[in-house]
Formats: structure tokens, sequence, C-alpha cells
């Protein structure tokens, strides 16, 4: 009698686990259901998925250890830093094994002279900042969740910040990577300097979502602090004149280093939780922050002051010291969390336009928020068009969910129609897939497919992730029918 592909799985498990236990020291493989459970969502708690196994490797070489004997049995794995992602990029695969960097937190080398640190993946993101700073520099990405998640999972993400309108985002500030690729092999993309020879497979792997690899080293870049940093808060009636604000000083030609704004049910949330006192009857306010030399900074401070009156700021507060200005900023980045004060339940959504168009686009969210009674609050990276609508219900009310889900999904519609992106900077992961197909025609997805399938061609690394079908290295056949146009056209092979 042939076996089920369920045996077979559950035997390649048993011999994963089995040469795990040989392979690393005790207590690094998981196999216990309860402890297991801990690790069955990432920040996106509405995807559970329990793994069969999780290991916690403390090096690079039983990363790779691990990698093979997954490879060996093709059983598929899954990268997790510190589980903060909101797309379910790190939800684990029912079947396979969740590779957790927790416990590879060494800065490894610091090296001031050429402006650089090296790594280990699991190394908290402000950790890299902490250990510079005393000397004049500090690593510029700055997820809001900075204060927990890795620097492996910002690899993973590509992630943003606050301040990466002015300063770009996770892949501006990485020199090179050391990987472990789904068959076990370890590789090193990019280099110590700015600049590398070929193809640019780093920018490549950057913002992958764990889906072509394990990182096992991470070269960063470090930044000199600016000389004077100054931050306002300005209040405005409504999001609208908030937004041309925006507009009017970007078209000025001036860059600020943050641009953040809330709308008022966001500012309500805020209130209820830090008390972060911004200016009451606000319809919308504007965190500006700017950085650079004193001279300019001090210039061009009073071109921002100037458009945000113009364009209807009734309130206009400057911190004067960084007391004020950690009490302007508790507020924005409280925001999230603050949320759940005003409501049981929300989806985070992540979605980007282009600058111009966040007047209309807000306006549009505001309607479709009437017309389905679904409540949405607004806090986002207003400089770079990238918005965090919060989609507010009540998981007890029959069919509240759903609701919220259509409504999270017509805002994306939103942004695409706007010449803008399903996501800003939480990735696809699990959450998204869906969505890609509204973005990406099937020829623009199998195209992407063929650069995973380069690096993964057994499909066993964060399988499930990022693509709506898998149709391409081998992979289950999805709707395509008939040779794909690339190969038609001598252009690619297929895998
Ligand atoms: C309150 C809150 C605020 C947030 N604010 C922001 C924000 O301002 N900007 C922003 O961009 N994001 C934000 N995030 C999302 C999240 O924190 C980032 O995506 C972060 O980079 C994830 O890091 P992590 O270590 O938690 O990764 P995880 O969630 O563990 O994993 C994320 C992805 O990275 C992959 N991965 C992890 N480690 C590795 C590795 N070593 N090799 C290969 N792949 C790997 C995983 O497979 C997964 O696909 C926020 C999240 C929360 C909860």
């Amino acid at each position: 009698m042939q076996s089920t592909s369920t045996e077979t799985e559950q035997r390649a498990l048993e011999q994963v686990v089995q040469q795990f236990r040989a392979a690393l020291p005790p207590n690094m493989v998981i196999t216990d259901p309860q402890q297991l459970r801990t690790y069955e969502c990432d920040g996106l708690a509405s995807h559970r998925v329990v793994p069969a196994a999780v290991v916690l490797p403390e090096t690079a070489e039983q990363v790779r250890d691990v990698v093979r004997i997954c490879a060996e049995h093709e059983v598929p794995f899954v990268a997790r830093g510190s589980g903060t992602g909101l797309s379910g990029g790190a939800l684990p695969h029912s079947s396979g094994v969740l590779v957790v960097t927790a416990k590879m937190r060494r800065i490894l080398e610091i090296d001031l002279a050429n402006e650089r640190a090296v790594v280990e993946p699991g190394v908290i993101n402000l950790d890299v900042t902490r250990a510079v700073e005393d000397r004049g520099y500090y690593f510029a990405p700055d997820p809001s969740s900075q204060q927990v998640c890795s620097v492996g999972g910002n690899v993973a993400e590509n992630s943003g910040g606050a301040h990466c309108l002015k300063y770009g985002f996770t892949t501006n500030h990485i020199l090179a990577l050391e990987v472990v690729t789904p068959d076990g092999e370890v590789v090193e993309l990019g280099g110590p300097a700015r600049e590398t020879a070929g193809y640019d497979l780093l920018g490549a792997f950057i913002g992958s979502e764990g889906t072509l690899g394990v990182v096992t080293k991470i070269t960063v870049r470090l930044l000199r602090k600016p000389e004077s940093v100054q931050t306002l808060l300005a209040g405005f009636p409504s999001t609208d004149e908030a937004g041309a604000a925006v507009s009017a000083i970007i078209a000025d030609g001036v860059t600020p280093a943050a641009i953040e704004m809330m709308d008022a049910l966001a500012i309500e949330a805020a209130e209820q939780a830090v008390h972060c006192g911004y200016p009451e009857g606000a319809g919308a306010v504007l965190v500006v922050e700017l950085d650079g030399p004193a001279a300019e900074v001090e210039h061009t401070f009073a071109e921002v002051e100037r458009h945000c009156g113009a364009h209807g700021a009734f309130e206009i507060r400057v911190a004067a010291d960084d007391h004020e200005r950690a009490m302007i900023w508790k507020g924005r980045k409280s925001a999230f969390a603050a949320v759940g004060r005003i409501s049981p339940d929300y989806i985070v959504q992540d979605g980007v336009i282009p600058r111009t168009a966040l007047p209309e686009v807000l306006g549009r969210i505001a309607r479709l928020s009437a017309e389905s009674g679904v409540r949405v609050a607004n806090v986002f990276h207003a400089g770079d068009g990238n918005l965090h609508p919060l989609v507010l219900f009540d998981d007890s009310e029959p069919g509240a969910n759903e609701r919220a889900e259509q409504v999270s999904g017509a805002i994306l519609d939103l942004c695409i129609e706007h010449g803008g992106s399903i996501t800003g900077e939480h990735g696809v992961g699990a959450d998204k897939v869906k969505y890609m197909g509204r973005m990406f025609t099937a020829d623009d997805l199998d195209t992407m497919q063929r650069v995973r399938c380069a690096f993964d061609p057994a499909g066993i690394c964060n399988p499930g992730k990022v693509f709506p079908t898998p149709r391409l290295c081998g992979e289950v056949p999805g709707p395509r029918r008939g040779v794909h146009p690339l190969t038609e056209a001598g252009l690619a092979d297929q895998f």
C-alpha cells in the first residue's frame, strides 16, 4: 500500500527532529505541543498555525546545519526574529520547522572609522544604536517596534519608520549579508564597501520576507547623529488642511526627517492611553521633525512653521528640549496600541499612495467608513504617503470582522487606483497574498517567482508567503496553461 503525503511528511519530520537533536546542543529543539503554541503567530494574531518543531540556534553554523537537514528531507522552514511582523510573514508551517534567531544577539564588530557594524540577526534594532550612541552614531531605520524587533526581521521586511522620509528604508542601511540559502549553502551578499560589482543580489534579498534564505550576519551602516534636531506639533481643523501643509512643505524643497499625521480618532485613542495633550479640538495633527546642521535646521524650521500656519494650523508647538520632544512623539508612537482603548479589535492596514493624493484618498476612506459604519482611525507616515488606517471592529458582533476586512481591502483598492501599493513597510506575508493579484498581472507574479525559484527550487523556504499561486520551479501547477511567455521568447528557463 502506498503511504499518503501526510504520512510521508510525518516520517520526514521525525527524521529531521532526530537529526536536529544529534547535531545541536540540548534545549535547542522544541517539540512539546504546549511550548510550540508560543510561536503560533507573529504580530498579526488573526493568523495562527502551530509549527511541527522549533529550533533556537545560537550560531550561523547551527542555522546552516538546520537548513541542510530540512533541505535533505524537503521539510519546509520559516525564519523568525522577534515575531513582531504585521503581515504573518513569520507564521509557521504546520508540517515545518520554525528557525528562531532570538538567541543570536551578539554585536560582532563595531568599526566607527568605516561607519559600520556587524551584527547577528536576532540583535534588537535599538540595541545597535545603544551600542554606539555614546560615540555620536546611530542606526537609522526606526520602526515603531524598534525596542523589540530584530535586525534580521528588519532586513527581511525592508522595514521603515518615521524617519525614512529623509533616511530611506532598511535597504539603504545594509552593506552586506551572510545568508544560508534554502539548500544549506552559506553565501555572502554585498560587501563592506558601498558598491559591489555584478547583480544586486543584496537588494533582491532585502525585503524578500524570509523566502530566499536565512540571514545569519548583517553588516549595517552607522550614521553620525545630527548636530541639531527640531520638532513641532501642529493642530489642524481636518486632515485636508494637514495634507495640504505636507504637500506644501515638500514642494518647497524641504525634506524633514519625519512628517507624521494622526486624525481625530487616532488622537482620541492616544489621549486616552498616554494623555499626550495634543491640541484640543484638532481634526488632525502633524508631527514634523527636522535634523541636520543647526543653521540649516533653523532656517527650514521657520519655513515649515510658515506652511503649517498658511494651511490652517490653529496651534503650533515647538519642542524646547528632549523631554518635550519625547512628549510630542509619545502620542504618535503609542497610537497603534492606543487604538485598543477605543475598540476591542482592529486591523492595522498598510498601503502607499502618492503624497499629493492624500486629501482625496483620506476623503474616500472617510466616505467608505461612513457608508459601511466601520470606524477607521488614520495614523501614518504622511511625508512618504505610507498610510496606516486602523480599521476598528468588535469581533463579538456577528459579521463585524468580515465588514472590517471588506473596508480594509477597499482601502487597498484605493491605494492601487491612485498609483500606490498594497504595502509600504509591513510586507505581504500570509495576509496580503490575496491582494497580490489586484496589483500585479499573472505574468508579473510568475516573473517574480522565477527569482524565488532561483534561490529556492524545492520551495521549502517560507512557502505560502508573498505569492498567491505557486506555479513554477516544480511546485503545484496553478491555472497557467501552456508555456510562459518569457520561456517562449527564449528569455528565461522553466526551473
Ligand atoms: C507595535 C508595532 C509597530 C510597528 N511599527 C513598524 C514600523 O513603524 N515600521 C515597520 O516597517 N514595521 C513596523 N512593525 C512591523 C515589524 O515590527 C517589522 O516588520 C519588523 O521588522 C519585524 O521584525 P521581527 O524581528 O519581529 O521579525 P518577525 O516578525 O519575526 O519576521 C518578519 C519576517 O522576517 C523574516 N525573518 C525574520 N528573521 C529572519 C532572518 N534571520 N532571515 C530571513 N528572514 C527572516 C520572517 O520569516 C518573516 O517573514 C511594527 C510592529 C508592531 C507590533
